[in-house]
C-alpha cells in the first residue's frame, strides 16, 4: 500500500489524519465499475436533490462568508450547479455509448470503437469566491463521468465548507469524501494517489498540486487566474459598455477568476468611460454601496488590507470614485481608478473591487501590454471596429475571448472553460468536464482468421515502395 510511504505533515492533527485515510479509502472503495448509465444519473439525482433540499443552507453560508445575495447566490452559484447537472443529464446517454470509428482499410476485417471509461476516483480542490459552484460543478462532472470522488472546500469561506461537509455525505454516502481543513490537510491529502486531480485557486499553489501529482504521474486540471484585461474603444455604446463592464467587475466584490481586471483603452474614451461608470455603479449599487444588501463583502480581514495597502499607494487624485472601507464590514467600495500600465494594481491579479483605466495609444499598444504578461483567463473586446476584433482574436491568447461583454460565455453550457498558458491547464463544463474525467479507450477487436497480419510479419523481403 503506498499509504505507508506518506510523509509526515506538520500541524496535521491525529483525527485529521485518520478522517483523511479514511475519505480516501472510502470514495476508492466506492469506485465498483462498470459505471452503467443508470448509477450515474442516480448519483447525479442525489446530487441534484441535495442542492436543492439544502439551498437554504448554502444561501445563508453564502451570506455569511461572502456577504452574497441570494439572488446573486442563486444566480452564479445554486442554479449554475443544477443547470449544469441537467446537461450533463442530456449528454450522458451518448456518452456512454461506443463511438464506432470507420474501419481502416489496412487492418480488414475488424471493428474499432472509442469507449469513454471513468478514471477511479479523483481530487477535486475548491476556491473561495465561488465555494459552492467551484466545488459542486466539478464533482457533477466527475460523478457522471462514472468516477468516485475526494473533495476539499476552501477552509476560507468556513460556513460554506462546513454546509457541503454536512450535506454530502448524507446524499452521495461513500461515493464522495469531504476533506476539510487548509495547508496542513490539503498537503496530506495530495499525498495520496488519485486518477485526477482538479485544482480551482492560483498558480502558487497550482505548481504544489502539479508537483504532488507528478508523484504517481496523474494527470490534472489546473483552473487559475491572472489579470484579465478589457479593451474598449469609441466606436461601441459607451454607456451600455460601461454598465456591463461595472457589472462584471464588481459581482461577488470583485472576487471573480474571469472578472474584468483592468481596462485598457485610448485616453479620450476613457475619460469619456469614467463618468459612465460612476453611474453605472450607482444603478447596481445606489449612491451608498455599503448599505446595499446587492453588494458583496472581501473574503477575509486579511484579503481585505491586501487590498488597502495597495489603494494606500494610489494617488488620491487618480480614484475617479470609490476608496471607502469599513473594515469591521469587510467592506470596500467599488473603485474606479485611472492607472499606468506599471501602477500598483498592475501587478498581480487585482481579485477585487478596483478597476484601473490605463491609457493607451491604440489597441496595438493594448496588444502589446497584453502579451506582456502571461495569457489571461478571458480576455474582453468592446469595439466594432473589425480590424481591432481581428487583431485581438488572432495576436493574442485566452483562456475564453468575450466580445461586446464579460462574463458571460461562462452561462453557455456548450463551452469549454479553462486558461492557457498561466491561466491553467485543461477545461470543464458540459461535455469538457465529461473528457477531463474520463478515458477515452481505443478498442479494435480483429478475427483470428483470415489471418492478414502475416504480410507484416518477417522475414522481409526487398523494399517496394516507400509509400
Ligand atoms: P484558496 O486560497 O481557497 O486556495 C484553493 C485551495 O488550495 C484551498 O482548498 C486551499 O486549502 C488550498 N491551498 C492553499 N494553500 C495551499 C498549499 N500551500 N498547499 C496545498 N493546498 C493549499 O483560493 P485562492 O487561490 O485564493 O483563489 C483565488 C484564485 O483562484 C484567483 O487567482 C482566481 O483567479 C482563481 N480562480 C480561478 C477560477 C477558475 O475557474 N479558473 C475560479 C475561481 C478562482
Amino acid at each position: 500500500d503506498h499509504d505507508s510511504q506518506l510523509n509526515p505533515v506538520e500541524g496535521l492533527a491525529a483525527d485529521a489524519e485518520s478522517a483523511i485515510h479514511q475519505a480516501v479509502a472510502a470514495a476508492r472503495l466506492a469506485f465498483t465499475p462498470p459505471m452503467s448509465l443508470e448509477d450515474r444519473l442516480e448519483r447525479l439525482d442525489r446530487l441534484e436533490a441535495m442542492v436543492r433540499e439544502r439551498a437554504d443552507d448554502f444561501v445563508e453560508a453564502l451570506a455569511l462568508d461572502l456577504g452574497k445575495h441570494p439572488t446573486e447566490a442563486w444566480a452564479t452559484e445554486i442554479g449554475t450547479v443544477l443547470a449544469e447537472i441537467a446537461h450533463l443529464r442530456q449528454l450522458l446517454p451518448q456518452w456512454v455509448r461506443p463511438h464506432k470509428v470507420p474501419a481502416a482499410a489496412s487492418l480488414a476485417p475488424s471493428r474499432s470503437w472509442v469507449e469513454n471509461q471513468p478514471l477511479g476516483t479523483v481530487l477535486i480542490i475548491a476556491p473561495w469566491n465561488y465555494p459552492v459552484q467551484l466545488l459542486l460543478s466539478p464533482l457533477a462532472g466527475a460523478l457522471a463521468a462514472g468516477n468516485t470522488a475526494v473533495v476539499k472546500p476552501s477552509e476560507v469561506t468556513p460556513h460554506v465548507a462546513e454546509a457541503l461537509a454536512a450535506a454530502l455525505p448524507e446524499y452521495l454516502g461513500e461515493a464522495v469524501g469531504v476533506v476539510t481543513g487548509g495547508v496542513p490537510e490539503t498537503t496530506r491529502v495530495l499525498q495520496h494517489r488519485f486518477d485526477h486531480v482538479f485544482y480551482t485557486g492560483n498558480g502558487t499553489v497550482a505548481r504544489v498540486v502539479m508537483e504532488a501529482a507528478a508523484r504517481y504521474l496523474t494527470p490534472v486540471t489546473l483552473e487559475l487566474g491572472g489579470k484579465s484585461p478589457a479593451w474598449i474603444d469609441a466606436t461601441v455604446d459607451l454607456p451600455v459598455a460601461a454598465q456591463r463592464i461595472a457589472w462584471a467587475k464588481f459581482l461577488n466584490a470583485g472576487q471573480t477568476c474571469v472578472a474584468p481586471d483592468y481596462v485598457l483603452g485610448p485616453p479620450e474614451v476613457l475619460a469619456q468611460l469614467e463618468p459612465l461608470l460612476v453611474s453605472a455603479i450607482r444603478k447596481l449599487y445606489g449612491t451608498d454601496p455599503a448599505v446595499s444588501e446587492s453588494y458583496g463583502r472581501i473574503v477575509t480581514g486579511r484579503h481585505l488590507s491586501k487590498l488597502t495597502d495597495l489603494m494606500n499607494l494610489v494617488d488620491p487624485e487618480d480614484v475617479v470614485t470609490g476608496g471607502g472601507v469599513d473594515a469591521s464590514q469587510r467592506y470596500l467600495a467599488p473603485t474606479v481608478i485611472r492607472s499606468a500600465v506599471d501602477g500598483p494594481f498592475m501587478q498581480d491579479e487585482i481579485f477585487g473591487p478596483v478597476l484601473p483605466l490605463v491609457p493607451v495609444d491604440d489597441h496595438r499598444a493594448a496588444l502589446d501590454v497584453i502579451n506582456a504578461g502571461e495569457k489571461p483567463l478571458a480576455l474582453y473586446v468592446f469595439s466594432q471596429d473589425d480590424d481591432v476584433r481581428t487583431a485581438f482574436r488572432e495576436e493574442t491568447s485566452s483562456g475564453g475571448l468575450v466580445m461586446g461583454a464579460a462574463l458571460v460565455h461562462l452561462a453557455h453550457p456548450q463551452l469549454p472553460f479553462g486558461g492557457v498558458g498561466g491561466s491553467g491547464i485543461g477545461n470543464y463544463h458540459g461535455r469538457y468536464s465529461l473528457e477531463a474525467f474520463s478515458h477515452q479507450r481505443a478498442v479494435l477487436d480483429k478475427p483470428l482468421t483470415p489471418d492478414t497480419l502475416k504480410a507484416v510479419y518477417p522475414p522481409y523481403g526487398p523494399l517496394k515502395s516507400k509509400l
